[in-house]
């Protein structure tokens, strides 16, 4: 039976997205985007859109990502946002990672990336403008995959900082106790590939298309540089998405290193109470405010 109430959910979702697809205007970017992926399909191979165009996708999209967080260092305005006020960003941590990440992004997600075609053509997987799904589809598949990530990464997060396995892997993410957005990829390559896994099982259940691959890695990255950028800043329009963790919340994990597992949503940290420290570090805060 409970199979039969999983599949009920679902299409109650799908159907309440076709309506939210019907009510909504059409994309404004409709006709430009449509322009540029004809030109794309007419000028290049499925195998350089797939591998090029993937890893053009992750580097344009990971550093553009970085950027704002990187300028709030240099605007004294937004230095009341930033979280752990007394753990400036230094230019020596910023370049060590900058070198870390970019051996981590072309020496192990790099030959990853190369399979993207391999996979999209066993799953038959289209590239073509007419089979692209309309963006609300794309936005509650990316929010489905997120809601899997999220549970394979407190799991596998949670695991990785067992005493006895701690200091081989997770050791590395956790180098900076202050964290800034260019660190979200930094970590050991088995934890690339570990926690990495989170986001390729969504990827098995809901791509129906090359071009939500990309939304879904631009969502990915948009959330985990966000909740390592140090800044938590009141009108940030991720706090729109429901139970979303958000920079403070992971911001406390790497100042704390114990409890609030999870990458995107608050649940599971809440569920099995592994939220209680950070609670309580919050409690004091307003009343700190208070006073
Ligand atoms: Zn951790
Ligand atoms: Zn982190």
């Amino acid at each position: 039976m409970a199979t039969n109430g999983t599949a009920d959910i679902l299409s109650s979702a799908y159907l309440a997205v076709e309506y939210v697809d019907a009510v909504l205007p059409e994309n404004p970017f409709q006709p430009s985007l449509k322009h540029a992926w004809g030109y794309m399909m007419d000028n290049y191979t499925k195998f350089q859109i797939a591998t090029w165009g993937s890893l053009i996708v992750h580097e344009f999209i990971y550093f553009l990502f970085c950027l704002p967080g990187f300028l709030f260092q240099f605007m004294p305005f937004m230095q009341k946002y930033k979280i752990q006020q007394d753990r400036p960003e230094t230019w020596e941590k910023q370049w060590r990672c900058f070198k870390m990440l970019l051996f981590n992004h072309f020496c192990i997600q790099l030959p990853l990336i190369c399979g993207t075609y391999y996979f999209t053509e066993f799953f038959n997987i289209p590239y073509d403008w007419d089979s692209m799904p309309r963006w609300p589809f794309v936005l509650a598949q990316c929010f489905g995959c997120a809601v899997v990530e999220d549970t394979w990464h407190y799991f596998l997060h949670r695991a990785l900082h067992h005493r006895k396995v701690y200091k081989y892997i997770h050791k590395v993410h956790h180098e900076f106790t202050a964290p800034f957005g260019m660190q979200a990829e930094y970590a050991h390559p088995a934890e690339t590939l570990i926690l990495g896994a989170g986001f390729f099982i969504g990827i098995m259940l809901f791509c129906n298309h090359v071009f939500f691959l990309w939304a879904w890695v631009s969502f990915r990255l948009l959330e985990t540089i966000d909740v390592h950028s140090g800044y938590d800043i009141p009108w940030n329009p991720l706090h729109l998405i429901p139970f979303y963790a958000g920079t403070r919340f992971h911001d406390f994990h790497h100042m704390n290193f114990v409890g609030n597992y999870a990458s995107t949503f608050t649940w599971w940290d809440k569920l099995l109470k592994t939220d209680n420290q950070y609670n309580k570090h919050m409690e004091k805060l307003g009343d700190k405010k208070e006073q």
